[in-house]
């Protein structure tokens, strides 16, 4: 396999990965140690040019740094990704592959599954790397994080409805979710649960077809989904979901979802605050399942009480960055943002 370093400046180690036998083609890019060993999941998608694939990889690792940062833990910010189809490209020899570029990493970075990825396909991993999390047995093993990060972006939801509604009573309440994978998934479940009518989009048919027959969903199209009235939209899929185009077209009043970078540029986030639309920071709203896989990688031993107190924790985080950027009249996402690089000066001091 070849492990070639690439220099790029704003992040402290990036490695592009091919490895002949298997057909692996990916990066991990380690945007930051600075608060601990960098951590963030493998994602695998059939992108288009490996400069997409690299691009994915560089700003999804610095969110890793900043959902980090926000959820008080004492990690950095890493991702990978693999180029490829996961439903037709994933075979046991990639994922051993991606392993051993892990393993040469020495700790410096965690995997876990990002989209794409499974508990099972983390027990792969496993056979060649420590260095991987999100397992679903072992001494330690946190599973799957998706139900924590949806119960973190449903929190998250509530929070904004609270500050926008003046009320989180979701009895009633229209919220449109796009993408039914792991996180849009137990999202939709507890917001059925909690009375809320759901509307759906996906690009997978038989992910549809079951938010219906389970919740009575009402069904958009992916590229319309965004526009349907609605109180909340969840952007649960790809990221880059806020832009110049969609930004007016969003008909909610509130955007809150699980999906990572959902913001294209931070200037649409400052575009959704224009449209008194409240934007509850991704990395924030879907620190849930970092916090799980955290669990695991600190070895705690009392896992359950300290990914409970750290949710509430998060959820304090996001309550205080929502009433701070009213009382300021600014965009939460550069609340956000400045909240953590507070927090990082303070460990740096
Ligand atoms: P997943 O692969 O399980 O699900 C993604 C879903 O989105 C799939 O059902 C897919 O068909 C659908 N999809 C893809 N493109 C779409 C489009 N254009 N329109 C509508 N649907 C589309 O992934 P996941 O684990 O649920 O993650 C979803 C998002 O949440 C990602 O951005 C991921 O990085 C982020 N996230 C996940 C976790 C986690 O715990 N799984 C944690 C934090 C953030």
């Amino acid at each position: 396999m070849q492990i070639t370093r690439l220099t790029i400046e704003s992040h402290e180690e990036v490695y592009r990965l091919e490895d002949a036998e298997s057909g692996l083609i990916g990066f991990i890019a380690i945007h930051s140690t600075q608060l601990g060993p960098a951590a963030g999941g493998l994602r695998m998608r059939p992108y288009g040019q490996e400069d997409e694939a690299l691009e994915d990889v560089l700003r999804l690792s610095r969110g890793m740094t900043l959902k980090n940062a926000a959820a008080g833990l004492p990690l950095g910010g890493g991702k990978a990704v693999i180029i490829g189809n996961p439903a037709t490209g994933k075979t046991p020899a990639l994922l051993r592959a991606v392993g051993r570029a892990v393993e040469s990493l020495n700790g410096r970075y965690w995997t876990a599954e990002d989209m794409g990825m499974t508990t099972a396909d983390m027990a792969v991993i496993a056979e060649e790397t420590r260095f991987v999390a999100g397992l679903a047995g072992g001494a330690h093993g946190s599973g799957d994080p998706s139900p924590v990060t949806a119960r973190g972006v449903f929190n998250a939801m509530r929070s904004a409805l609270r500050h926008r509604m003046g009320t989180d009573v979701l009895t009633g309440r229209v919220v449109a979710i796009q993408g039914l994978g792991n996180v849009g998934r137990n999202l939709g479940a507890l917001l059925h649960a909690a009375g809320a009518r759901l509307v759906v989009a996906d690009v997978d048919a038989g992910r549809v077809s079951a938010a219906v027959a389970a919740w009575g969903a009402e069904v958009a199209t992916v590229d319309r989904i965004q526009a349907v009235p609605a109180d909340v939209f969840a952007p649960c899929a790809i990221g880059g979901i806020v832009n110049h185009r969609t930004v007016p077209e969003i008909a909610a009043t509130i955007v809150a979802g699980g999906a990572n970078n959902q913001l294209a540029t931070p200037e649409d986030g400052v575009a959704l605050h224009r449209r008194g639309i409240l934007y509850a920071p991704d990395f924030v709203a879907n620190g849930g399942g970092i916090i799980n896989v955290a669990a695991e990688i600190l070895r705690r031993p009392d896992r359950e009480a300290w990914v409970a107190e750290r949710l509430a924790r998060l959820d304090a985080t996001m309550d205080a960055i929502l009433t701070r950027a009213a009382s300021e009249g600014v965009s939460p996402n550069q609340v956000a943002e400045r909240v953590v690089a507070d927090r990082m000066a303070a460990f740096a001091a």
